[in-house]
């Protein structure tokens, strides 16, 4: 058993990469596998905030970032689906930072990839399984290859392969409706506020705006009930006219925008508990893998960017015999946060689907929702993490 760590996380996607990057920063020796042949992404948004830019930009991602980002700020705004004004969505934290993106979600991709030497990441590696014992992990891919290592990251999203060696999975529960998800060229609609995220709320559904790709393109997501379950993948071509009738009569930005939309995909979305843990020994889950919440924050990616730090700061210096200890203190640090944030995302969809018997209530709560939003934009998961790793070596001496 070597001194330092190897860790192989499975799955490129940007929660991966992200862990990969952290963990390569803070001295371990790391293998990123993936599935795909390639690595990449659909061709749609994600928000980039201040919670996970910081990371990104302390690890030296600043200048990538801000060249393919498109800042969000002026005139970000909740309306009903009428068009009339609720309140601002929150663009700054409590600093007065204005750290938000929209951004492509390929182009943060490439921009973690860019940052990670490229034989770091091995693709065209489907993980099948693994075992473990006190000397280390044993994992197979579906090409016939098998590695070892002290620490496996399963980093390999929702549908996860090896959660199923760490604990059982909490069943998916369909939410009664279904994302559309594409892009609009900016030219397309010439009087678009350049900056803005903005979100349209009615009843049972809700849409929203923001530009990605310096501003070059609107990134819109529709949510819409229906009663026909649909599949919680993105290679689901979506029926572009259903999507367009849901929200005729509507603000005529909203159906104006709808008018240009060519084509789009489509993505059932199902909820699910908490997992009962995210670690098995040398196992680890991150990202969708360990913690799948409903989109209605646009946190998902970001707190697996924040995992992935956090994983970094935990194992950082470690020996491998002390991972598995590591593991579960990892857990418990990350878990008191993801878990509050899973469950705020399920209200705030209720909030955007206007489930409330009286729409000033829904309104008036819409507007407080900015008191949590710097909570979470306001964190630093590495220095949190340096500092619970800190008491921890307190305790034991
Ligand atoms: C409609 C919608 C809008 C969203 N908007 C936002 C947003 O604005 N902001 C935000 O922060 N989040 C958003 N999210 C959530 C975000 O998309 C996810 O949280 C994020 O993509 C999860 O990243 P991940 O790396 O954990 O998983 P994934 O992105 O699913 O990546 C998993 C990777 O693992 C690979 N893989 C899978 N199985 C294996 C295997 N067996 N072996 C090897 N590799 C494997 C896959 O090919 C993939 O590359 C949104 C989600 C939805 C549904």
């Amino acid at each position: 058993m070597g001194d330092r760590l190897r860790v192989a996380v499975i799955g490129g996607g940007l929660g991966g990469l992200a862990a990969g990057l952290a963990l390569l920063r803070n001295g371990l020796d790391v293998t990123v596998y993936e599935q795909a042949e390639a690595l990449g992404e659909i061709g749609a948004g994600v928000t980039v905030y201040p919670n996970s830019l910081r990371l990104l930009e302390r690890a030296g991602l600043g200048p990538a970032l801000a060249a393919v980002g498109a800042t969000l700020g002026e005139g970000s705004e909740y309306y009903r689906m009428d068009g009339s004004l609720v309140g601002s969505i929150v663009t700054r934290d409590s600093s007065g930072w204005n750290g938000f993106y929209g951004m492509h979600r390929a182009d943060l991709l490439n921009a973690l990839a860019g940052a990670i030497p490229s034989e770091v990441v091995r693709t065209g590696h489907r993980f099948l399984s693994c075992e473990q014992d006190e000397h280390g992990a044993r994992i197979v891919f579906a090409n016939g290859e098998v590695a070892t290592a002290d620490v496996v990251v399963g980093a390999d999203g929702i549908h996860s392969a090896l959660r199923e060696f760490v604990t059982e999975s909490s069943p998916p529960v369909y939410s009664g409706s279904r994302a559309y998800r594409g892009l609009v060229s900016r030219d397309d609609v010439p009087d678009w506020r350049p900056n803005a995220h903005q979100v349209w709320m009615g009843d049972g559904k809700h849409f929203m705006v923001y530009p990605v790709r310096r501003g070059e393109l609107l990134n819109y997501v529709a949510f819409v009930p229906t009663e026909v379950s649909t599949i919680e993948s993105w290679s689901a071509v979506g029926n572009r006219d259903e999507l367009v009738q849901s929200f005729s009569g509507g603000d005529p930005r909203v159906t104006n925008l709808l008018g240009k939309v060519q084509n789009c995909y489509w993505w059932g979305l199902y909820d699910r508990a908490p997992l009962k843990t995210w670690t098995n020994g040398r196992l680890i889950l991150v990202g969708d893998a360990a913690h799948a919440m409903l989109p209605h924050l646009g946190q998902g990616a970001n707190q697996g960017i924040e995992d992935g730090f956090a994983l970094a700061a935990f194992l950082k210096g470690s020996r491998p015999e002390n991972a598995p200890a590591l593991l579960e203190s990892f857990t418990a640090f990350r878990r008191a946060r993801t878990d509050l944030i899973q469950a705020e995302a399920r209200r705030n969809g209720l909030r955007f689907d206007s489930k409330y018997k009286s729409l000033d209530e829904r309104d008036q709560e819409i507007r407080k929702t900015a008191e949590f939003r710097r909570w979470a934009y306001d964190y630093d998961v590495e220095q949190a993490a340096n500092d619970a790793k800190a008491q921890l070596a307190g305790a034991a001496v």
